[in-house]
C-alpha cells in the first residue's frame, strides 16, 4: 500500500508543474486508499500554483475534484469497501468537534479544515498533496459516495465546482420561477447554470465572451447577455431573485447589483487576487444582499451528488494528460476551456 504515488506538482510559485514522486501515509484503521482515476482542474489551483492569493506552500501538487475506487479500507471503515466508487473534494480532515463541524460545515471548521493540498498533514509531516496523482488516503468521513448511473470523469467537477454552486442556491432557496443570473461561464458558471435549471430557475448567463452565447443555451440558460456593452445590461435592472458571481479576474460588483430586484442576494464564488469597490447605495436602498459562499460541507456535497444523480447531471469535460496540464492552465486564464479540463491521472504514471 505504500508503493510510490506518481504526481504532477508546482516545484515555486508559478513554475510550471511537472513530475513529482512520493509516498502516501499507511492506512490507519479509519481510512479508506483510493486509487484516483480522473481530478477536475479548477481555477483555484491556477491561482494556488501562482501563488495568487498568498501563503502557498511548495512543492504543491494541486487537485481536489478527485474521483477514483477504493483499494482498501482499514479495519473500522463502516462505509465504504474494495471497488467502491467515490470521490474526495475540497477538504480531506477537520476537528469534528467544534460548532463547525458539529453544523456539518466543516469547511468553516474553527480549527482549521485540513484541505486537500497545501494544508498542514495532521497525519504525517508536511502539506497535504492533492489529485494530480495516482493515490490518496483519506479518512472516511471526508469520502463521498459516487452516484453509479454519471460518467466517471465528467462527475470529477461536481466535487469542487458542483458543490460550490450548489451550495448558495440552495440555501438562499431558489426555486421554479426564481429569475437566476449566472455571472461567468467557466467552470463553476456552467454547473451552476444546469443545477439552477434542475431547481426550476429561469437563467440568465451573463458572460464577457462573445462566443459562449450558443454554448451557454446548448447548457441549459434561458437567456445569454453579453457584458461587454453596458447597454445590453440596462433592460435587465432590478430584474433578479439572485446573480451567482463566479468571475475569477477582477471586476465591477456595483454593475451587477443594480440588476438586483428589491431584497435580492448576489453571492459571490469567484475569488479574484484584487479587491473592487461598490457603493452603499447600491445595497441600502433596494434591502439588496452581498454574500460570499466557500464549498459545502460534507453533507451537503453527498446531497449535492445525490440531486446530479436524479437530474442527470455532469460536467462538461475536455479530458488532457499530464503533458497538457500546463497549457490547460493557461488555456483556462484565456477563457478557453469548455468547460472543465480533467486530468486522466492513468497518464501521471507513464510521465
Ligand atoms: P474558470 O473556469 O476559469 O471560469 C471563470 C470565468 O470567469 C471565465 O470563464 C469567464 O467567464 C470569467 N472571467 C474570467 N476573466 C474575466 C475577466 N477578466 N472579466 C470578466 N470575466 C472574466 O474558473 P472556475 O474554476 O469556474 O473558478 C471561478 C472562480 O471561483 C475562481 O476565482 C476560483 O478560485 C473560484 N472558486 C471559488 C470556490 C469557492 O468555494 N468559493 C470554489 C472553487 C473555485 P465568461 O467568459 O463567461 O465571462
Ligand atoms: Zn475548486
Ligand atoms: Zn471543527
Amino acid at each position: 500500500m505504500t508503493e510510490k504515488t506518481h504526481a504532477y506538482a508546482a516545484h515555486a510559485a508559478k513554475a510550471p508543474l511537472k513530475a513529482f514522486s512520493f509516498t502516501r501515509r499507511a492506512p490507519g484503521p479509519n481510512d479508506v486508499v483510493i486509487d484516483i482515476a480522473f481530478c477536475g482542474i479548477c481555477h483555484s489551483d491556477v491561482h494556488q500554483v501562482r501563488d495568487e492569493w498568498g501563503k502557498g506552500t511548495f512543492p504543491m501538487v494541486p487537485g481536489h475534484e478527485i474521483v477514483g475506487s477504493v483499494v482498501a479500507v482499514g479495519d473500522k471503515v463502516q462505509k465504504f469497501k474494495v471497488k467502491d466508487q467515490v470521490g474526495v473534494g475540497c477538504m480531506v480532515d477537520s476537528c469534528k468537534k467544534c460548532r463547525a463541524c458539529s453544523d456539518h460545515e466543516e469547511q468553516f471548521c474553527l480549527d482549521g479544515a485540513t484541505m486537500t493540498y497545501g494544508s498542514e498533514d495532521k497525519h504525517g509531516e508536511g502539506p497535504t498533496y492533492g489529485g494530480y496523482s495516482t493515490r490518496i488516503v483519506v479518512t472516511e468521513d471526508f469520502v463521498l459516495r459516487l452516484p453509479q448511473n454519471l460518467d466517471l470523469a465528467a462527475t470529477a467537477p461536481l466535487l469542487c465546482a458542483g458543490i460550490t454552486t450548489y451550495s448558495p442556491l440552495s440555501r438562499f432557496g431558489v426555486t421554479k420561477g426564481q429569475k437566476v443570473a449566472v455571472l461567468g461561464l467557466g467552470g463553476l458558471g456552467h454547473m451552476g447554470v444546469k443545477i439552477a435549471r434542475a431547481m426550476g430557475a429561469h437563467v440568465t448567463v451573463l458572460t464577457h465572451s462573445e462566443h459562449k452565447r450558443e454554448d451557454a443555451k446548448r447548457l441549459g440558460a434561458n437567456e445569454v447577455v453579453v457584458t461587454r456593452d453596458p447597454d445590453a445590461l440596462a433592460p435587465l435592472a432590478e430584474t433578479f431573485d439572485f446573480i451567482l458571481d463566479t468571475v475569477s479576474a477582477k471586476h465591477d460588483y456595483q454593475m451587477y447589483l443594480g440588476l438586483l430586484r428589491y431584497g435580492g442576494a448576489m453571492v459571490l464564488v469567484g475569488l479574484p487576487d484584487a479587491p473592487s469597490e461598490f457603493h452603499a447605495g447600491s445595497l441600502v436602498p433596494k434591502r439588496r444582499i452581498l454574500a460570499g459562499s466557500l464549498i459545502g460541507g460534507i453533507k451537503e456535497t453527498q446531497e449535492m451528488l445525490d440531486f446530479c444523480s436524479e437530474h442527470n447531471i455532469v460536467s462538461d469535460i475536455e479530458l488532457i494528460g499530464a503533458s497538457s496540464i500546463n497549457d490547460a492552465m493557461d488555456r483556462m486564464v484565456r477563457g478557453e476551456v469548455k468547460y472543465r479540463f480533467v486530468l486522466d491521472c492513468a497518464s501521471l504514471a507513464q510521465a
